[in-house]
């Protein structure tokens, strides 16, 4: 039988890894939303349509398609998936996520993923909204300190420019734009198992998690 896990957190948690090395692992289907909401806050700020501009934005949303395609995201048939990853989009996904018409409109592109298997999904209220029946919930943290730490030192290897004070104040807005949003603020979803990776490695986490789903699975 199908089931889905969902792993929520902040910025710089891991979640990313974790979820898609779990992915691998499990051999199921992985989720990332945030790249859902990358990729519409990239093409909304390019056609200069602002987060209060709710007449445009109604009209926006119903023309844009986003598709997902083996990882890879698709708007209006274009792959964005490179261009969804900067600072910059960082900032904008954050902003744009925070208009409940976003929110809504992809709603049921996310829930709809599904359909086609078991699945792992990470984001911010995917434990909460969009799969509130999930079988397995997670809920990942760190300090800003060590999430800042680890993008820091993963812009270095991937010979990025890199300032880690500039990254902790990034990771630090949108901590504080993605909690206190009215539409669906970052919280921890009822019955999400609760992990600290702050002193933990990924592979820590990634065993820890898949050891927890293979016993309940082994049992039912
Ligand atoms: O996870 P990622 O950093 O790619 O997400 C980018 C932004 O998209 C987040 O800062 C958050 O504002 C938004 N987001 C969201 N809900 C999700 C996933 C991402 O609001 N489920």
């Amino acid at each position: 039988m199908s089931y889905v896990i969902t792993i929520d957190g902040p910025a710089g948690a891991g979640k990313s890894s974790v979820a898609k090395n779990l992915a691998l692992k499990l051999g199921i289907k992985y989720l990332d939303t945030g790249a859902i909401y990358r990729a519409i806050a990239l093409i909304l700020a390019k056609s200069e349509i602002k987060p209060d501009n709710k007449e445009f934005l109604n009209e926006a949303l119903s023309e844009i398609k986003i598709e997902l395609v083996n990882n890879e995201v698709l708007v209006n048939g274009f792959d964005v998936t490179g261009e969804i990853r900067t600072p910059e989009v960082d900032e904008l996904s954050s902003l744009y996520s925070a208009v409940p018409e976003v929110r809504k409109a992809l709603l049921s592109l996310q829930q709809e993923q599904k359909n086609y298997g078991s699945i792992i999904a990470e984001g911010r209220d995917v434990g909460s909204v969009v799969f509130p029946d999930a079988r397995f919930k997670f809920f990942l943290t760190a300090s800003p300190e060590a999430r800042a730490r680890r993008r820091y030192e993963q812009r270095l290897s991937k010979n990025q420019d890199a300032d880690y004070e500039e990254i902790l104040s990034a990771i630090k807005s949108r901590d504080e734009n993605d909690s206190h949003r009215e539409a669906a603020p970052l919280s921890i979803p009822d019955n999400a198992v609760y992990i600290d990776t702050s002193d933990m490695s990924e592979d820590e986490v990634i065993n820890f998690i898949y050891e927890h789903v293979k016993e309940v699975l082994s049992k039912s």
